[in-house]
């Protein structure tokens, strides 16, 4: 998509609510606009915004087959108090299969190539078919969440996938997503009361101090900036 009309679009929103800016989206882009929810705060928030704008938005999550036990758990409550049903990705069993018997169990712990070869494996390929036939994926990135992340846009065009990716909560503080959490009565998971802010795959992620990054638990054995898994690591207008 033209850059010039990815900033217009991110100057129209500067002063827009996020439910706002969901809302126009979900009406423009209806039955073709996705959420990818990580199980985290943030993809919470926005699963609760869109549940209240329109139901048949589609919700998917990707299950690695490395997730917490919470996670799972999580995911049936959010079905539960929403009346809806999550979609759930898997990874092709071949190409997990070829992968471990020929790496190991635990790649991702020797190289930061084989990390990326897994999370390609368990995340990417699934995130493609997950967005296929799509125009917009929405995502709950936020700014402040870590180095690899202070450039993203409101809107920006996701070269890789060929679509629109919408980061509505680009510019929400941490506090900002625990008010809406608290206020709205959002289901969230168990782990953050255990000193994990961001939430992904069991041996990927460990709890943080206080004041710590809140990535700083994913992948901590990398330098900051290659820790990306590649769902998100390349922005390309905003
Ligand atoms: Fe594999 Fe870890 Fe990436 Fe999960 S986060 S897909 S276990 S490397």
């Amino acid at each position: 998509m033209n850059p010039d009309i990815i900033a217009k679009l991110n100057k129209e929103f500067e002063k827009k609510s996020t439910q706002e800016i969901l809302g126009f989206f979900i009406r423009k882009h209806h039955g073709r606009i996705t959420l990818a929810n990580s199980m985290g705060a943030e993809d919470q928030v926005l699963t609760d915004m869109i549940m209240g704008i329109d139901k048949s938005v589609p919700v998917f999550t990707l299950d690695t087959g490395r997730m917490f036990p919470e996670t799972y758990d999580l995911i049936a409550t959010t079905n539960e108090h929403y009346g809806t049903r999550l979609k759930v990705f898997f990874p092709e069993n071949t190409r997990v299969e070829e992968m471990v018997n020929s790496l190991g169990i635990n790649l991702f712990y020797d190289r930061v190539e084989n990390r990326k070869l897994c999370c390609h494996i368990r995340k990417i390929e699934p995130l493609k078919r997950a967005l296929e036939g799509m125009d917009v994926w929405i995502t709950g990135l936020r700014r402040e969440q870590s180095i690899t992340r202070l450039a993203i846009g409101v809107v920006e065009w996701d070269e890789g996938n060929g679509l629109i990716k919408l980061n509505p909560l680009a510019d929400w503080t941490e506090q900002q997503v625990w008010e809406y959490v608290m206020l709205h009565k959002v289901p969230v998971h168990s782990l953050h009361d255990k000193g994990f802010p961001s939430i992904g795959c069991q041996p990927c992620t460990r709890a943080v101090k206080t004041g710590e990054d809140v990535r700083s638990g994913r992948w901590w054995w990398e330098n900051p900036e290659s820790k990306e898994c590649g769902l998100h690591n390349k922005p390309t207008n905003n």
